[in-house]
């Protein structure tokens, strides 16, 4: 017998060593209840404090992360922020400037009109994730390269695995590719839900290209609107 099995059997003796106290031999049934296989329940969810300390654990297992290039000339790796029991996630492309320098994605200039976004959302930024595909950032703001997302990848994926959110925003064409896998023009995508490995992913615009073409904004507001009923928040 396993370790586990004999605690099991100690606990059970326990158990109706106690109950025999109150006259009971068996472990009572209760009236009407079936039986049902165990393989029928899904697992349990961990708390949120379990992922809060799944999340650091992870984060301190790639805080010197030299997977690709890109480690070299970070000044600080950005994981990512927020609830780590949130149920809508923002995936952005990578790191900018300002981001390197505080070690949190989206606090420059696109971070505040994302954080606007949040906000219309009737949400707050504590209450949703934010990660990037890259936790390091790019030379120059250059795109991310295809051998950088594929390295980078298993952290974002850890990080959803933890989280389990039940929407993922994504923001651009790179973030939306990573997860998708495909290379299709993400004014196509974006303004639908995906089925994504028993979440729902909604492609949308990135914020800093909002910055440079403001008309669109109102596109990525349809595209929140969608997120917020989904979520069963008040439009
Ligand atoms: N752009 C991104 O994609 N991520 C950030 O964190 C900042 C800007």
């Amino acid at each position: 017998m396993t370790m586990d099995r004999l605690d099991l059997v100690k606990q059970i003796k326990q158990f109706l060593q106690t109950e025999s106290a109150f006259g009971l031999t068996e472990i009572p049934k209760v009236s009407g209840a079936r039986d049902v296989k165990l393989s029928t329940y899904a697992p349990c969810p961990p708390s949120p404090n379990r992922k809060t300390q799944l999340l650091e654990d992870l984060k301190k297992e790639f805080q010197t992360c030299a997977c690709c290039a890109l480690s070299a000339a970070r000044t600080r790796l950005v994981f990512g922020s927020g609830s780590a029991d949130a149920r809508l996630m923002f995936v952005g492309e990578a790191p900018g400037r300002d981001e390197d320098l505080q070690g949190e994605p989206f606090v420059g200039a696109a971070g505040q009109l994302l954080t606007k976004i949040i906000v219309a959302m009737k949400l707050k930024r504590e209450e949703v994730y934010i990660a990037n595909c890259l936790k390091c950032r790019p030379p120059d703001n250059r795109n991310p390269l295809p051998a950088e997302i594929a390295a980078c990848r298993p952290i974002l994926m850890r990080q959803i695995e933890i989280i389990k959110p039940q929407i993922i925003c994504t923001l651009g064409k790179f973030a939306t590719w990573a997860l998708l896998q495909t290379t299709e023009p993400i004014s196509r995508l974006r303004g639908r839900f995906f089925d994504w490995n028993g979440a729902r992913l909604m492609p949308t615009f990135h914020p800093a290209y909002l910055l440079r073409n403001p008309a669109d904004k109102k596109l990525v507001w349809l595209d929140a609107q969608r997120i917020m009923k989904a979520l069963g928040i008040n439009v």
